[in-house]
């Protein structure tokens, strides 16, 4: 049998609703789950291959999105959220019972500073934005994948027309470099027209 890519990406892709507000993330735990609320749609929603992002048992790929860390809200169960490691610049908060990271935030200087990534799968509200890419990969090798099952792996995620990068889209990898040539005095802050 292949390898689950992710549960919301085997059992085939749910379109989002522009329209939808937002909902509640619930971790794994029966008892005393910790909730977050999330005032806004995800953007940006994909398949992230990479050794960091919380991804479910089993799984390749964690499913990721962005979102103003400004409407990002821990409503219920605070005090079991631990920052995984502080040294990254995205710091996880994870549930210390059950280890669902619940939201990753940026406090350091970084081209994506403002958003936390979310995992939507973490809410029974429906009309989250569906993935539509997939970065990072090759990087699954790196979490143990065997490299000849790589040329599978794409054709499936090509197959639901999704584009893959081994690391990031070049929208992406372009607002990280302008992010270091403006820190480093190559372009100028804010761009010229
Ligand atoms: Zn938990
Ligand atoms: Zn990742």
């Amino acid at each position: 049998m292949a390898p689950s890519l992710h549960p919301i990406v085997d059992n085939g892709i749910v379109q989002g609703d522009d329209s939808f507000p937002g909902g509640t993330l619930q971790c794994y735990c029966t008892n005393n789950p910790v909730q977050v609320k999330v005032g806004k749609n995800v953007v940006q929603n994909h398949a992230c291959g990479c050794t960091k992002c919380w991804k479910p048992q089993g799984s390749l790929f964690s499913i990721v999105g962005a979102v103003p860390r400004t409407l990002v809200e821990v409503t219920a169960n605070a005090n079991k959220l631990y920052v995984l490691d502080a040294s990254m610049p995205v710091q996880r908060n994870v549930c210390k019972e059950c280890g669902v990271h619940m939201f990753g935030r940026i406090e350091e200087d970084h081209p994506f500073k403002g958003f936390d990534f979310v995992h939507v799968e973490l809410s029974s509200d429906k009309g989250w934005q569906a993935p539509f890419y997939a970065s990072y990969v090759s990087s699954i090798i790196e979490s143990g994948f065997h490299p000849a099952g790589m040329d599978d792996v794409r054709s499936r995620l090509k197959a639901l027309g999704w584009e893959t990068f081994d690391v990031t889209p070049p929208q992406m990898s372009d607002r990280i470099a302008t992010w270091r040539a403006q820190r480093s005095g190559a372009l100028p802050t804010p761009l010229p027209a």
